[in-house]
């Protein structure tokens, strides 16, 4: 049997077919493109789904089911997708119902931050998997977050979830001017508006950089500019991390998202010094690691939404 899973981001869109031991077959991907609208988006991922299950029809089985990580908040029982700020000609649009009269299997939505977790939480042999609770970060478009407690995706209030990428990080008075505009969250200096993809590339522009990549190459070069947005992405990353590891006390951290994929080692050396001193929790026991399927963990963790 295989399954396909789809990891919506604000950036991009993958789409992927995968095994019943969360292993990518065969995988695509193409820019989300918001403005587009909506219908634009679900003709695109219409067509990615039927390419790949043409494509392999004859093998890896029958397929049983398709899997949706999207960017949050979405509502899972409903399949509706209520994310103004990065997806907004999407709000209150329902992306499960089509795609499961097309092609006549169950389909399932979460928060993408959620379904990475569990993915890595049902497959990810070096992160998440045989561990109880763990807790994701992925640092993209903007920065999610997900918790697996007991085995189950942790939910609040009328099945939401927790957004740490929203909670306040102290900011050096040097670095104010940067944070003037508060976050469509409400609030200036939350760790998403200092410490997300995103941030670093809006920041990076501001500063004469073409994009995020290009901040963290000068920064390695010395640029000072470039330092002071990767130190203040840090800083926050820092800061969060201790408040998680309070909050959860979780027996790994994983770090994924694309910004992880070239800068697992700078953020991971940054979350394990803020709590390797905590006083209150076995900080020293707290594991960060890097996403096992790394950029492939929002596409695995859909298609373990309906993977038995
Ligand atoms: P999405 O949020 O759609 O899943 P990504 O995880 O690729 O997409 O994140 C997109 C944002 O993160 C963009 O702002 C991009 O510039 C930045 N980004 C992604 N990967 C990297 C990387 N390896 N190095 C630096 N910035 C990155």
């Amino acid at each position: 049997m295989k399954t396909i899973g789809i990891d919506i981001g604000g950036t991009k869109i993958a789409v992927g077919m995968v095994d019943q031991q969360g292993r990518i077959v065969s995988q695509s991907s193409f820019p989300t493109h918001p403005q587009r609208g909506f219908a634009d988006a679900l003709s695109r991922i219409m067509d990615a789904v039927e390419k790949l299950t043409t494509e392999h029809d004859q093998s890896h089985g029958p397929l049983c089911g398709i899997g949706i990580g999207c960017t949050g908040p979405i509502d899972p029982i409903r399949g509706t997708i209520h994310n103004p700020h990065i997806l907004p000609t999407w709000n209150d649009c329902n992306l499960v119902a089509p795609l499961r009269e097309r092609f006549g299997v169950p389909v399932r939505m979460e928060n993408d931050a959620d379904a990475a977790a569990y993915g890595e939480f049902r497959f990810g042999a070096d992160a998440g998997a045989g561990s109880d609770p763990i807790v994701m970060l992925t640092f993209g478009t903007g920065i999610g977050f997900a918790a697996i407690v007991h085995g189950q995706v942790y939910r609040g209030l009328s099945g939401s979830h927790p957004e740490f990428g929203h909670i306040p990080t102290p900011i050096d008075e040097s670095l104010q001017e940067a944070c003037a505009a508060p976050c469509y969250c409400g609030i200036r200096s939350c760790f998403e508006s200092l410490a997300s993809g995103t941030a670093i590339d809006t920041a990076g522009q501001l500063g004469g950089f073409k994009d995020s990549r290009a901040v963290f190459k000068a920064a390695c070069s010395g640029d000072a500019t470039a330092k002071k947005i990767i130190d203040r992405a840090l800083n926050a990353t820092s800061s969060a991390i201790w408040t998680i590891a309070h909050s959860f006390v979780p027996q790994k951290i994983i770090f994924g998202g694309g910004v992880m994929e070239d800068h697992f080692d700078l953020f991971a050396f940054a979350a394990r010094q803020s709590i390797l001193n905590a006083t209150m929790i076995p900080g020293k026991q707290v594991r960060i690691v890097k996403a096992s399927f790394g950029a492939n963990a929002g596409v695995v963790g859909a298609a373990a939404l309906t993977i038995a």
